[in-house]
């Protein structure tokens, strides 16, 4: 993380909104009081519930943790696509029964991971990821839990194992990060798309037609904390309270009211992830 400093709270409130998508540990906030504190701050702005999302297995023990300690926390476990090496039967035996703790609500982050193929080591390799995600699949089935979508630039081999497999009945393709014939192909399916951050990045085209052409009750919003800190402050630390940037910059894109937005995205994170008000 860079040493610029990190934003300023929003001055002024946006409400009521969810982050659909963060990762409260990763910021260095482990135990219940740092927890409490993150959601302190994210609901002085707002933000009054996060979902905090595993990418290993001790983060998808330590999350199911903290969605006990704090009820404005809620959790999603899963092995992320580049980790999947470690999911063995044992561990695969275990994250199945903490997805179906009650404050788990949806199964993520799983998908498919191309661009760290050669890129960095211990990184699973394709048929390794296909599989498992697979396996990810069947277990949100299983449980019937929305499958949350780590995709990065895997487009078609990521529908061709939803397809094989058959989806879920909700699927939330996380901190979308395509064009529009992609958010189209997934808006067709009827599946939720996530946006983070870099949809207010200035140079993300692409990104921002996707962005601009999501019916407004298909769309969540998300924090993706500690990466993706939106524009002005890309590149700093990013935490829940950062998520009304995010969103007053995709309603401007959207040309719409940052409440209406922010309205609009909560009703569907609380009824896809069943958070009540
Ligand atoms: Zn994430």
């Amino acid at each position: 993380m860079s040493k610029r400093k990190p934003p300023p709270p929003d001055p002024e409130r946006l409400a009521p909104l969810i982050d659909s998508h963060t990762h409260i540990d990763s910021g260095g906030n482990r135990t219940p009081e740092q927890v409490a504190r993150v959601l302190d701050r994210a609901s002085a702005v707002g933000v009054g519930a996060v979902v905090t999302v595993a990418c290993d297995m001790a983060q998808a023990r330590w999350v199911v943790d903290a969605a006990h300690w704090d009820e404005r926390v809620y959790a999603a476990t899963a092995v992320h696509p580049t980790d999947v090496d470690e999911l063995d039967d044992a561990h695969r035996a275990e994250l199945a029964r903490l997805a179906a703790d009650p404050r788990v609500v949806a199964i993520g982050e799983t998908g498919l991971d191309w661009y760290w193929l050669g890129k960095r080591e211990g990184v699973a390799e394709p048929d390794t990821q296909r599989e498992a995600f697979a396996w990810h699949i069947d277990l949100a089935k299983r449980l019937n839990k929305p499958l949350m979508i780590h995709n990065r630039e895997a487009d078609d081999d990521l529908l061709d194992v939803l397809r094989a497999e058959g989806a879920p009945e909700t699927v939330v393709m996380h901190c979308f990060s395509s064009g529009p014939a992609m958010a189209k192909t997934c808006l067709d399916a009827g599946w939720i798309l996530s946006f983070a951050g870099n949809a207010t990045f200035r140079n993300a085209l692409d990104l921002r037609e996707a962005v601009a052409s999501a019916p407004i009750d298909r769309i969540l919003v998300e924090t993706d904390a500690p990466y993706m800190t939106p524009h002005p402050y890309r590149g700093t630390t990013n935490e829940s309270y950062v998520l009304p940037y995010t969103v007053r910059g995709i309603a401007e894109l959207r040309g719409e009211n940052p409440e209406d937005l922010a309205e609009a995205t909560t009703r569907t994170a609380r009824s896809i992830f069943g958070i009540e008000p």
